[in-house]
């Protein structure tokens, strides 16, 4: 197989789900569809209660060095307390919080390195619950 993943005219089909749970109730989940050709993955989040209509065209797009995830923050609760982010292997992630302030979290192995914050990376949960 050697598909280039920037190239390839995707094929996407669906994939699995992450559920997001808080207390063993599902909040909100990410869905992953993946390419048949290239085997590249996209990610969508979900907040419980909320229709979204898949649109391929609008797939959320993703770096070849990137990895799907959901961040975890510690200091919110709710459908605050995650996200569905893209995660380098090092460096920071910018984002908006829910109070609107912009914040850097530093990366370190595709793992976020933050008291406040965690992160599960979704290649490892594809049809599991994470419990945040
Ligand atoms: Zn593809």
């Amino acid at each position: 197989m050697s598909v280039d993943t920037e190239t390839c005219k995707h094929e996407i089909t669906y994939f699995g789900v992450t559920n997001v749970n808080v207390d063993s109730r599902t909040i909100g989940s990410v869905d992953v569809w993946r390419c048949a050709l290239c085997k590249k993955r996209f990610c969508e989040e979900k907040q419980l209660g909320i229709d979204s209509i898949v649109d391929y065209v609008g797939m959320p797009k993703i770096e070849p060095d990137e990895k799907w995830a959901v961040l975890v923050r510690k200091l919110f609760k709710g459908k605050d307390r995650w996200k569905l982010v893209r995660l380098k292997q090092n460096g920071t992630l910018k984002v908006e919080n829910p109070d609107d302030k912009v914040i850097e979290i530093p990366i370190k192995d595709f793992k976020v390195d933050d008291p406040h914050h965690t992160s599960f990376l979704i290649d490892d949960n594809i049809n599991k619950a994470i419990e945040i």
